[in-house]
């Protein structure tokens, strides 16, 4: 929205454990439980300062300022999964599409994501690799959330469970091709199926080159599970979904995930996707340290119900499910906002305990914990302000504001 080196965010509340115990100075009422209400110092990109709110304080501080009253403040929404939204898709290769991705995300208090690929020829997807490549050297035409790198999500995973990924093109785990992608872009995850012939030495190849390897669309028993996590496999793609269920005697997938505490689970939080009940049981598995929330989200989101397009397949939405012809479900219409509310209604947690689902934990799983995912000094600028009832007021990208939804808050 304007390229500003210093904005100070002024009483809005925030999780108390991001507020410095200063002196005796009494901490403002919110009607949020678990937070406080504080000052937030940016500059150069960076959080300069967390203060408690103290009256005829603001006076000293620079402009300009963000208003922040009845709001609360969190670290910025991280989509370590997503396929599209508000009409384009990562597969349609277009730097373009990307940079108005990344504008539809910050609307919805998104400021990083991992761009996702489908299971798609090759040669589409080296295309679609080498326009995120292209998207990132180039300024963004408009403001909007920072792309971490690239999620390659199949195509080495198992034709047993395809959920929407097109059949015809899943294919055993290739050296020869994922090196091509490596030297393509920014590859950072990747999610497969562990028990294909060939996916151990995929797995290595990709620890090696600090690519994160996510269980996905995979029909592996527990024990291959338990084996890929020893051997490095860090993550689950969205969990329960498109992977060998939990039965008493054969745990499976779901049973390695939710039992194995090294591995984090991924989640859309759609109520589609998921039952409210089944996310409950996630989170008391695995907490909220190992619990990332992800939409998964395609084409239609932010559009009306219709027919769209997802890997050359059609998808019908109505009433806000994606489904194929058949009634597979084919992504999802999710915002993270509303993927953050769903998750508290759906396992009783408060906003100051479940936050973390949505920004921390992705950002740990990344190994990029010291730069985002936190509202402390020197991390990186990257936040949302949410009204009470959870909508998106302001997004903020490394100190910028790229979303205001009520321009009277600023002070320019
Ligand atoms: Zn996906």
């Amino acid at each position: 929205m304007q390229n500003i080196r210093s904005l100070t965010i002024h009483n809005g509340a925030i999780p108390a454990e991001f507020v410095p115990a200063v002196g005796s100075a009494p901490s403002l009422q919110t009607t949020t439980p678990g937070f406080t209400v504080a000052q937030i110092g940016i500059h150069n990109g960076r959080i300069s300062g967390v203060d408690l709110a103290a009256p005829g304080h603001l006076s000293t501080q620079p402009t300009p300022r963000l208003d922040a009253s009845g709001c609360v403040i969190l670290p910025g929404f991280i989509d370590i999964h997503v396929h599209g939204s508000a009409g384009h898709d990562v597969m349609d290769a277009n730097p373009a599409a990307l940079a108005a991705l990344a504008h539809f995300f910050a609307q919805h208090g998104v400021t990083a994501f991992m761009p996702t690929t489908m299971t798609a020829p090759h040669r589409n997807t080296i295309q679609a690799v080498a326009a995120i490549t292209t998207a990132l050297a180039q300024p963004p035409a408009t403001a909007g959330a920072r792309m971490l790198g690239v999620h390659l999500e199949g195509p080495y995973i198992s034709p047993k469970f395809p959920g929407a990924q097109p059949a015809t093109y899943i294919r055993k785990p290739n050296l020869a091709e994922f090196s091509e992608l490596l030297a393509t872009g920014p590859i950072r995850m990747i999610t497969l199926a562990p028990e294909e012939p060939g996916a151990e030495q995929l797995i290595t190849e990709a620890l090696q080159h600090n690519v994160k390897v996510v269980l996905g669309h995979t029909n592996a028993t527990y024990e291959e599970c338990e084996a890929a996590i020893a051997a490095g496999v860090s993550q689950a793609t969205h969990t329960y979904n498109a992977m060998s269920g939990l039965h008493q005697r054969h745990p499976g997938t779901l049973g390695a995930v939710l039992s194995n505490d090294a591995i984090y689970a991924q989640l859309i939080s759609d109520n589609f996707h998921v039952h409210p009940a089944a996310m409950k049981i996630l989170a008391r598995c695995k907490g909220i340290s190992r619990t990332i929330l992800i939409t998964d989200a395609m084409r239609a989101t932010g559009l009306a119900d219709g027919n769209y397009d997802l890997g050359g397949q059609v998808v019908i939405v109505k009433d806000g499910q994606c489904r194929l012809p058949d009634g597979t479900l084919a992504g999802s219409t999710l915002t993270m906002e509303r993927g953050l509310i769903n998750f508290m209604a759906a396992t009783g947690l408060s906003l100051a305990e479940a936050w973390p689902v949505s920004s921390r934990t992705a950002a740990q799983a990344l190994g990029l914990d010291h730069e985002v995912g936190s509202i402390t000094p020197n991390y990186r600028a990257d936040l949302v302000v949410l009204d009470a009832q959870f909508a998106v007021v302001a997004t903020i990208v490394a100190g910028v504001l790229v979303y205001l939804r009520d321009p009277e808050r600023l002070t320019p």
